[in-house]
């Protein structure tokens, strides 16, 4: 018997990383997935790697209309959907003094409201059938503490963590957990991404940035996807029930460093 038998799940921002680790391991504990992403082909290339039990779902997480078809497509496909894991998002940096509105936005746009309100929707679903659900919401350890560069990401991150305390204290009223997961550093396409601005804002060489952060790991090396996804099962799994409206570190040791 694995742990996730006969669950459903959606997971945003699954085409690759991270999300993708995630949509494999509930596959292989028995869970059917819906890989959500803007990204569809990448999607697609997904599900179709994972098998039988992953289907691609298009979904951008800033449009309303485009959240409501993906929550009501991976219904359709699946009969109903027991967990959610907010996990889409994008990285930004630049000094303060360069913040743009246009960059803030568009990060609040995808890493919060895309969050908060793809968790509307999955729990007004689950509420009115009576599912007593299971949502993870991804934050970081950039949501803790500050960073000089990230200004916006880190408070799109700190607000994931309030959002999943608020959230998760109404919701346990309809018997749905909500709960997030704070990684640390993780390797993967993201932080290509992270290191360019690195290089950009701090005259790095090309891979410096990331060699310095995973210097300066606890554990002695930059997190993996695959060190996620054990907190990502037992958070969607029975073992979990009693747990509401927490942030769990996953982080090799950097939050307390
Ligand atoms: P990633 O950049 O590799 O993947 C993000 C996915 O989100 C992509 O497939 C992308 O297409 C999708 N996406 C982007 N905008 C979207 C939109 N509007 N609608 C739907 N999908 C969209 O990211 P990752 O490194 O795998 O990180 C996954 C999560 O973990 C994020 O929430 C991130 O903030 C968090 N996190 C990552 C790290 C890290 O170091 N990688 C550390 C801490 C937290």
């Amino acid at each position: 018997m694995s742990r996730l038998d006969g669950k459903t799940a959606l997971i945003t921002g699954a085409a690759r990383g991270i999300g993708r680790a995630f949509a494999e391991a509930y596959v292989r504990e028995g869970a059917r997935v819906a890989i959500g992403d803007i990204d569809i082909d990448r999607a697609r290339a997904a599900a179709t790697a994972i098998g039988a039990a992953a289907i691609a779902v298009e979904m951008d997480v800033t449009r309303q209309d485009s959240i409501d078809a993906a929550v009501a497509e991976t219904a359709d496909a699946f009969g109903q959907i027991d967990i959610l894991i907010n996990n889409a998002a994008i990285f930004s940096a630049a000094p303060t003094v360069e913040i743009t509105r246009e960059d803030y936005a568009r990060v609040f746009d995808i890493n919060v409201s895309g969050a908060l309100f793809t968790l509307q929707a999955v729990a007004r679903h689950m509420i009115d059938r009576g599912i007593r659900g299971r949502i993870i919401n991804m934050a970081s350890q950039a949501g803790r503490r500050g960073e000089p560069l990230v200004a916006v990401y880190c408070a799109s991150k700190a607000a994931i963590i309030s959002l999943t305390q608020s959230t998760g204290l109404d919701l346990i009223r309809h018997g749905i957990n909500v709960n997030a997961i704070a990684p640390g550093v993780v390797d993967g396409e993201h932080w290509d991404g992270v290191d360019a601005f690195f290089a950009r804002y701090e005259n790095k060489a090309p891979g410096q940035k990331k060699r310095e952060v995973a210097a300066g790991v606890p554990y002695g090396r930059m997190g993996r996807p695959s060190d996620l996804t054990g907190m990502a099962v037992f958070l969607a799994s029975d073992e979990a029930e009693y747990i509401v409206a927490q942030c769990y570190n996953v982080d090799g040791g950097q939050w307390m460093s």
